[in-house]
């Protein structure tokens, strides 16, 4: 960007200090940058003036070219309205408004050429527009059709004159100084590879297009810049990290093959080969390890992390694993320390729970390397616990975590940076991992191990509940047991809370005699613990709960959820949710129950629930269902902050930027090369502050 797009709103010719103030807080348009890139969100179709007898019913927004007869005041009091009919050479429509009526009869003037734009609808045998746009008819209509940009506005804009029509004329007024100074940013040879609009024609063509197919390239061009530019900075990254980056070279697999050979209690899945053999190589390269392994809820995550740390406890490292709850990480605690006790491997256990004295114990046992491996929650980031060496940190279901807690486990150790393994069950649809972790490499697991069943799920009406409760009961009658679990969403903490205890009496009640546990955030964390392990030890039938059993909790036995107004829960919990069940052998089922009334997205999201076990299929629709910032609460990450691209809906296209920027990478990864010098220049020119939040992804 050269200065001129630097300059303040302010100074654009009809602005000034009032407006560009508006600009700024409503839209963030502080610069002419900022105004060329707002981009229209839709366009109206002004190619064309229609006839009205070729309109039919179907027809989107259409204009027309015609004159207007007398107004006519009809019906009274809430339902006066004002009529008028609208007529060119092949017929009449009627136009009606229902509001502003004073305005209309002040500004519409019959027996005026109009240019008329709005939806045909029909009424009565008539084709009715109601609230038309309506323009005296100017030659400069006949001589500029084309598609008419559509700006998001806000009310206040609104109400201060700047609607969408105003932005469109200072985008003109703008674009009339602007178009000498626009730079090319993509190198000629992308532009020419990848059939690419130059950019100072994409720009007018965004803001003014002639046609369709202008519109297409142009949209094409802009998006593939933007996400191009995303992927050069996080390959740019990952190269630098992957440089300068030393790490603990681990190669010592006899504790590994010692475990492998009389320690693993079934035998691995190929994908959990596959990756724990991509996680070896990290690990002995010399090089830090900085991976995402990505596994649906079951997946066998935890074995693989378990393998990696075998790797680094048997090359003389520590290992840890950061768990988002204190009832994963006591979960993760006692699984590890079953596999861990044949091995004469130590472990511990640091929550916010552990108390004062165990404390002290476990930080010297650390320091003195006395022990192994350290399971925690966030506790583990304290600046007191202090390792002799740690080699490897895996984050289990990293979405829960703050950027800034994660970059703490990069301090951890003196020598070396400690090889880091995130692991996530949240499938993140490959467009976004690419844009989010694209400075990470990334593992999955593909892969279910052996006998599981798919688990079915099925929507029930509240009205139904009583055979709901028959099919718990045929259940616990074979053996199994079964989560009930109730919406506790932060802001009316209060009322969830109520709904929850009602829904335990009235499960009590239903099931008399039956042992049932209920947990929730309010209790306390021995109380907690102690009921998950009656649920875990099958003293206890059914789980009365909130989501604080939905991460990682693990109890084979355990064959049904129940998900109480599961409308109220995302389709990403709802996944993680039914990953709570189906982890042994035995047929399990997951039951949605809703009252009649469900909105659109929710009955979407339900309805994917029940058609599809997978979980990146779900993520996708989840994706096209609420967009990429809601996700993974990952606005955090300033990435997506994306002005045209959609990450949902542009996969080819951010597939032909990354594939560019690795490109251009390979060949000349200074990017000094003269042909590359549009890239380097405008890469320089904006600032970003992007490099420290994607550091540990
Ligand atoms: P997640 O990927 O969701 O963290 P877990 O690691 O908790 O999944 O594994 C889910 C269950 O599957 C556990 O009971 C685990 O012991 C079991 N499991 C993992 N890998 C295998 C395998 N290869 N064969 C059979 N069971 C497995
Ligand atoms: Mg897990």
């Amino acid at each position: 960007m050269t200065p001129f797009f630097s300059t303040e709103i302010e100074y654009l010719k009809g602005v000034g200090p009032q407006k560009a103030l508006l600009l700024q807080q409503e839209l963030q348009i502080f610069t002419f940058s900022d105004l060329i890139q707002h981009y229209p969100f839709r366009y109206e179709d002004h190619t064309r003036f229609y006839q009205i007898r070729d309109l039919h019913e179907d027809m989107p927004h259409v204009q027309l070219k015609g004159t207007i007869g007398q107004i006519q005041a009809v019906g009274l009091g809430k339902k006066k309205r004002l009529t008028a009919a609208f007529k060119d050479e092949t017929g009449s429509v009627t136009l009606v408004w229902f509001r502003g009526l004073a305005w209309v009869m002040q500004k519409i003037k019959p027996g005026v050429t109009y240019a008329l734009f709005g939806k045909p609808t029909i009424f009565g045998r008539q084709f009715n527009f109601v609230h038309p746009d309506l323009e005296v008819l100017t030659p400069a209509h006949t001589d500029h059709l084309g598609l008419r940009p559509v700006y998001s506005v806000t009310e206040k804009l609104k109400n201060k004159f700047l609607d969408s029509k105003a932005i469109a004329k200072l985008q003109n007024t703008l674009w009339q100084d602007a178009c000498t100074h626009i730079k090319e940013t993509l190198s000629p040879y992308i532009l020419s590879h990848y059939q690419l609009m130059p950019r100072h024609e994409a720009l007018p063509n965004i803001h003014f297009p002639k046609n369709n197919t202008l519109l297409q390239q142009a949209r094409l061009r802009l998006k593939f810049e933007e996400l191009f530019f995303i992927q050069l900075r996080l390959l740019k990254l990952r190269n630098t990290r992957i440089e300068r980056l030393q790490g603990q070279p681990c190669r010592d697999t006899n504790l590994l093959k010692k475990f492998y050979h009389t320690g693993l209690p079934f035998a691995l899945t190929n994908a959990q080969k596959k990756v724990s053999k991509e996680i070896y190589h990290d690990l002995c390269s010399g090089h830090q390890m900085n991976r995402l392994l990505q596994g649906d809820v079951g997946s066998g995550k935890t074995m693989v992390a378990f393998l990696s740390m075998l790797m680094a406890i048997g090359s003389k490292a520590q290992a840890t694993i950061m768990a988002p709850t204190e009832i994963l990480a006591e979960q993760h605690y006692h699984d590890l320390q079953k596999l861990a006790k044949p091995l004469h491997i130590t472990i511990a256990l640091l929550t916010g729970a552990t108390k004062k004295k165990t404390r002290a114990q476990l930080y010297d046992a650390l320091n003195t390397g006395y022990l192994n491996i350290l399971v925690g929650t966030h506790a583990l980031l304290q600046e007191n616990v202090q390792f002799k060496n740690l080699g490897l940190a895996v984050i289990d279901e990293q979405h829960r975590f703050g950027v800034t807690q994660r970059a703490k486990l990069w301090q951890k150790n003196a020598q070396y940076p400690p090889h880091i393994l995130v692991m996530t069950a949240t499938p993140i649809p490959r467009t976004l991992a690419m844009t989010l972790y694209g400075d990470l490499d990334v593992s999955v697991i593909d892969e279910m191990p052996l006998g599981r069943k798919p688990i079915k799920t099925s929507h029930y009406y509240d009205a139904n509940r009583l055979r709901v409760f028959q099919f718990l009961k045929e259940q616990i009658q074979a053996g199994r047991q079964v989560y009930i679990v109730y919406p506790l969403i932060e802001e009316s903490k209060k009322m969830d809370y109520k709904d929850l205890m009602d829904g335990y009496e009235s499960i009590c009640r239903a099931f008399p005699k039956m042992p049932i546990s209920i947990m929730h955030g309010q209790m306390k964390a021995h109380d907690k613990t102690y009921e998950m392990q009656r649920f875990v030890q099958g003293a206890t039938k059914i789980m009365v709960a909130t989501t604080v059993i939905e991460v990682g909790v693990n109890v084979p036995n355990a064959t049904v959820m129940v998900v109480e107004n599961a409308e109220r829960f995302g389709l990403a919990q709802l996944h993680q949710l039914r990953g709570r069940v189906g982890r042994g052998a035995a047929q399990s089922y997951c039951i949605l129950m809703t009252g009649y009334k469900v909105g659109a997205d929710s009955k979407k999201r339900i309805q994917t629930m029940v058609q599809t076990n997978d979980g990146f299929e779900i993520a996708n629709i989840d994706l096209q269902i609420r967009g990429p910032g809601d996700l993974l609460g990952v606005q955090q990450s300033g990435l997506l902050e994306l002005k045209i691209a959609d990450l949902g809906k542009d996969e080819a296209i951010l597939r032909m930027a990354r594939e560019a920027a690795q490109q251009v990478l390979q060949e000349n990864a200074t990017l000094t090369h003269p042909k590359n010098k549009n890239i380097k220049a405008h890469l320089d020119s904006v600032q970003h502050n992007t490099e420290n939040c994607v550091r540990v992804g």
